[in-house]
């Protein structure tokens, strides 16, 4: 799989990216509500509080939602893949690609485990995999 684009760290994501070099998956929460939040922002969605912390994914969750691409925005990308939301245990929501099932064999609420495709810099990006492949 040919490594996706993805936007330039910025001071609020920068140690989200960080934490990918160490196949980590890091979910903001606040240290004012406990509420968890994803993607990171500079202040919490639920009470507005601006300490927010860092904690790290389990690495499983459920298929909210998933779209298959078979026209490729870009010629390079291999066709069809699946981009889907997943929700983690955490309970918040990444926008992520599924691999490792034919495209058609996806279905909401499939169980599903993360993995890391590497982006070729020492980041990475969260995928996910069905629960039950090793
Ligand atoms: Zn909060």
């Amino acid at each position: 799989m040919i490594a996706p684009e993805v936007p330039p760290p910025d001071e609020i994501t920068l140690p989200w990216w960080e934490a990918t070099r160490d196949r980590r998956l890091l979910v903001q929460t606040c240290a004012g509500c406990a509420g968890r939040q994803h993607p990171p922002r500079a202040l919490c969605v639920h009470c507005g509080s601006d300490r927010l912390d860092w904690g790290t994914s389990a690495g499983t969750g459920v298929v909210d939602s998933f779209t298959v691409v078979h026209r490729a925005p870009r010629p390079e990308l291999d066709v069809p893949y699946v981009i889907a939301r997943v929700r983690l245990a955490e309970g918040v929501i990444l926008l992520t690609r599924l691999e490792g099932r034919p495209e058609e064999e996806w279905r909401i609420d499939d169980p599903v485990r993360l993995t890391w495709v590497g982006l070729g810099d020492g980041r990475a990006l969260p995928v996910f995999v069905p629960a039950d492949v090793s």
